[in-house]
């Protein structure tokens, strides 16, 4: 039986596991970072955790006899993929990106774009402002350097510890989120601008639909650059670009 990793930790990864194991002749392992405490339930066996950088994901490969390795985490997920490109290529296994496209802002957005979240903070200015944080709570540290902010942040687990500045609410929440729950929260607290990142996908772009309804800025983070590997935008391609690159690997000598 063939095997497959897909480095996971989004829906789409979730949902190529799904269907790709209904095939019933591959094997699939869904690997996850352990960032989040309860993980959604997933279809095919999962492993969570580093695997040790490229060398120790290239071990794990040979190890555990992939045929086809498959990087489906975030856009912004930019260290794992850079090591699943040098995994696969020591370990010379095919390497396909599932890789959503980015939202593209259309007439009424207004997006200002920042290449990091230092830059993001920059872009806030020195006027105290109420500031929706659309991003991981790993991610927010630098926002305590402007401490004149009143901040609403929003993670999948709590905030922990939270940020060290005087006003700032907490909530939490996973996915999806609906453009007109997205307005609501928005206007409850007041925001006057989001900081978000360009995920793409439906799942958050509630929030970019609801900031444009009312004239909102957003402050983007651009997306990282990825390693240029074979790369397909939707679970339908990738699907198919697995079941042509397993019958290729069965038929090399
Ligand atoms: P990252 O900065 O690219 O990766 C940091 C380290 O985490 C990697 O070096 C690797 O450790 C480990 N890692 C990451 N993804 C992994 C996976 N799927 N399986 C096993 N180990 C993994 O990643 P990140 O931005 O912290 O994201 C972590 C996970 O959350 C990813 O799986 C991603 O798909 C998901 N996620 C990220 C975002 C985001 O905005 N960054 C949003 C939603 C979901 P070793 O070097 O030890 O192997």
């Amino acid at each position: 039986m063939r095997r497959i990793l897909i480095l996971g930790g989004t829906a789409e990864a979730r949902r190529l596991a799904e269907r790709v194991a209904a095939r019933g002749d591959i094997s699939v392992t869904l690997s996850l970072a352990g960032r989040t405490r309860a993980p959604a339930a997933q279809p095919v066996p999962v492993r969570i955790g580093g695997f040790g950088g490229a060398q120790g994901l290239a071990a794990y490969l040979a190890v555990e006899r992939i045929d086809v390795l498959v990087d489906a985490t975030h856009p912004y997920a930019a260290i794992i993929s850079a090591n699943a490109a040098r995994a696969a290529a020591m370990t010379d296994l095919p390497l396909l990106k599932l890789r959503r496209p980015p939202w593209v802002a259309v007439a009424g957005d207004r997006w200002t774009e920042v290449a990091d979240v230092p830059a993001a903070v920059q872009a806030l200015g020195s006027a105290p402002r109420r500031v929706f944080l659309a991003l991981g709570r790993k991610e927010i540290g630098p926002f305590a350097g402007a401490p004149q902010h009143h901040y609403l942040v929003r993670s999948v687990d709590p905030v922990d510890p939270p940020l060290a500045v005087p006003h700032a609410v907490y909530i939490t929440g996973r996915g999806p989120f609906g453009e007109a729950d997205e307005g609501a929260l928005l206007i409850a607290h007041r925001i006057e601008v989001m900081v978000a990142k360009n995920s793409g996908g439906r799942a958050t772009y509630g929030k970019i639909a609801a900031a444009r309804g009312l004239g909102l800025p957003v402050i983007m983070l651009r997306r990282p650059t990825l390693p240029e590997t074979p790369a397909v935008a939707t679970v339908e391609d990738a699907v198919a670009w697995l079941a042509h690159a397993l019958t290729r690997r069965e038929r090399a000598p």
